[in-house]
């Protein structure tokens, strides 16, 4: 990894406003807290590992939880108000010790039972910190300990938004004056089109502009490997609930605490409540026509790259079936951030 840019990735979390952020946001925060107080048969007397403690919030749930120990292990400054937090909350304090450093790097005197961690970014693997999640997993974790989140699923389905197409459109518009200050801008008209469209839509939508039931692709944390992560290459197939146009691939995420009492998901979902990872749309340059019925085929291709982000190529075509139906093919560049 890129250490300028993984210092620049922990100067942010050493900030108390986007632990705040992340704790303000109450479906996260609550499909936490109930993940642990529903399953708390799974904490108590047991061994903890908070992968990413931030704040310690989690660290907090697992000892009110009864955990016997929690390892709270965080890389970036916050590791020092986490201290403060925890000291603040003296009924908890003793059972939890604040590890400051890489999950990659420190040492731990005893193995955990199980792993609590919030490592998911945008798309469920933006950030790159499942890896770190894995890793903590292969080092810390007894073979037959939990995880929580125990897998996390990326879901994706074609939807029609004219409307933000025409927006991403319009912006390069600007690109098209032949006399900005008697300036010929027209050459870059081309290169700006391809810079917006493939700038990753990070909003929450309405669910009915989905034209497709949508496919899922599972991350089973328990048993991935990091390597697994460096590339994740979808197929994809959908067949078109009615005609439309098509003007890209929408996702988002959900995942999975299989706790001995209570299964709970947390879902980031269009149509239910939005959470501060909202969804992610790449928009498609050039919009595909489909009739009710037809099948798209692509690929969603994401390579990670050292700034703690992928490389995401999403391609979408129709093929050539009954009359009418476009040809399609329209490989599609996106890097997300
Ligand atoms: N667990 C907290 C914070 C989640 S944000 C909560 O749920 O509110 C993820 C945190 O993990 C950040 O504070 C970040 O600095 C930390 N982190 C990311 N990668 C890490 C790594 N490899 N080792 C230790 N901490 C890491």
């Amino acid at each position: 990894t890129d250490p300028s840019s993984a210092k620049m990735y922990f100067h942010y979390y050493g900030q108390l406003l986007h632990q705040q952020n992340m704790l303000e946001d109450y479906v996260r925060t609550e499909a936490y807290y109930a993940a642990v107080t529903e399953n708390q048969a799974d904490f108590v007397g047991r061994v903890v590992v908070d992968v990413g403690a931030g704040s310690g919030i989690l660290s907090l749930f697992a000892a009110q939880a009864g955990a016997k120990h929690v390892y709270a292990v965080e890389a970036s400054e916050m590791a020092e108000y986490a201290s403060k937090l925890i000291a603040g909350n003296p009924l908890l304090a003793q059972r939890i010790t604040v590890v400051k450093g890489k999950a990659e790097e420190i040492e731990l005197p005893e193995k955990a039972d199980i792993l609590i961690s919030e490592p998911m970014g945008t798309l469920l693997v933006n950030e790159r910190m499942l890896e770190s999640y894995v890793i903590a997993r292969d080092r810390f974790l007894v073979p037959t300990g939990k995880m929580f989140p125990t897998l996390g699923r990326m879901h994706m389905a074609p939807f029609c938004d004219q409307n933000l197409y025409v927006e991403i459109a319009n912006n390069a518009l600007f690109w098209q004056q032949e006399a900005f200050y008697k300036v010929d801008l027209t050459p870059l008209h081309e290169p700006a089109s391809q810079e917006y469209f493939s700038q990753p839509v990070v909003d929450a939508f309405d669910e009915r502009l989905l034209v497709a039931q949508s496919i899922s692709h599972v991350i089973d944390f328990k048993s991935v490997k990091e390597e697994d992560l460096y590339e994740i290459d979808i197929p994809l197939r959908f067949i078109c609930t009615n005609g439309s146009q098509i003007h890209g691939l929408a996702c988002w995420f959900d995942v999975l605490f299989n706790g001995s009492t209570t299964k709970r998901w947390l879902t980031t979902a269009p149509g239910e409540p939005t959470t501060h990872w909202y969804q992610v749309r790449c928009v498609l340059s050039q919009p595909l026509d489909v009739m009710p019925g037809q099948e798209i085929t692509g690929r969603l291709h994401m390579i990670a790259h050292s700034a703690q982000s992928y490389i995401i190529h999403v391609t979408m075509s129709t093929e050539l079936s009954g009359p009418g139906a476009d040809q399609g093919g329209n490989p599609q560049t996106s890097s997300a951030k």
